[in-house]
């Protein structure tokens, strides 16, 4: 009798150990998932300052290689020297 309990015993162990192992590879699937869904895209520099541009920014503007105030001294500048 002694033996079918410990052996009932190990065997639910066994079981859980499975079901953790498996949920920690679910929850690692969904948070690698998550990751991929909401990292922002690759971070933009502006080439006039070095700043980040700003993630609003870089929506509106996908093409844009400045932040707001660079792009917009920038076009300052272009105006004058047109
Ligand atoms: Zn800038």
């Amino acid at each position: 009798m002694s033996n079918i309990t410990s052996e009932t015993t190990e065997q639910v162990l066994a079981d859980d150990e499975a079901f953790v192992l498996q949920q920690n590879g679910i929850n690692e699937a969904i948070a690698k998932a998550r990751e991929s869904l909401y990292k922002p895209s690759e971070t933009i520099e502006c080439i006039d300052c070095g700043d980040d541009i700003p993630e609003a920014r870089k929506l509106a503007i996908p093409s844009t290689e400045r932040c707001t105030p660079c792009a917009e001294a920038y076009e300052k500048r272009c105006k004058i020297h047109n």
